[in-house]
């Protein structure tokens, strides 16, 4: 083994390895908002489509795949206003200050928004996703997996909202 792959894998198993103790912390730009993961993201990626660059007002939005039940605010939950940016999904963003925060699928918590993350989320963006919708005045300089819409082995529970 190549000594870069070598690094490589122990780096993945040392997220594994810590990924069940860790707690990830994250906030709103006002700070009215904040919540808690216990554990690691599933998967991290970064969404091109037309529906996360104009809620983000970005070029792509980073989100971090979690379990419900993973999830829990810790402050400032009545300040959260969902929008339903499609049928069974929706938007949660802080209403005082705009930070968009959270992916509710039928009122639970099943992606966040890794800019709102603190600390380091011990992860790294392993894909782009929806990439035929991407921004024309974007470049994507890396050279992570793309895919046009979802990524083949999403979890079809996930792929209710047409973005
Ligand atoms: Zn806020
Ligand atoms: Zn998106």
């Amino acid at each position: 083994m190549e000594l870069t792959e070598l690094t490589a894998k122990s780096r993945f198993e040392r997220q594994i390895a810590g990924g069940d103790n860790m707690t990830i912390r994250g906030s709103c730009l006002c700070g009215a908002v904040s919540y808690e993961i216990t554990g690691s993201f599933k998967v991290m990626g970064n969404c091109h489509c037309s529906i996360c660059r104009k809620s983000h007002g970005a070029a792509f939005a980073t989100w971090g795949i979690i379990d419900p039940d993973q999830f829990r605010w810790t402050s400032g939950e009545t300040f959260v206003q969902a929008y339903e940016s499609s049928p069974g999904r929706q938007r949660g963003f802080c209403q005082k200050c705009g930070t968009p925060l959270v992916s509710l699928h039928f009122g639970e918590v099943g992606e966040v928004v890794v800019g709102t993350v603190d600390d380091d989320p011990g992860m790294r963006p392993s894909e782009h996703i929806f990439v035929a919708s991407k921004a024309p005045w974007h470049e994507i300089s890396d050279t992570l997996p793309q895919f046009d819409e979802w990524p083949p082995e999403i979890d079809s529970s996930l792929t209710l909202e047409v973005r």
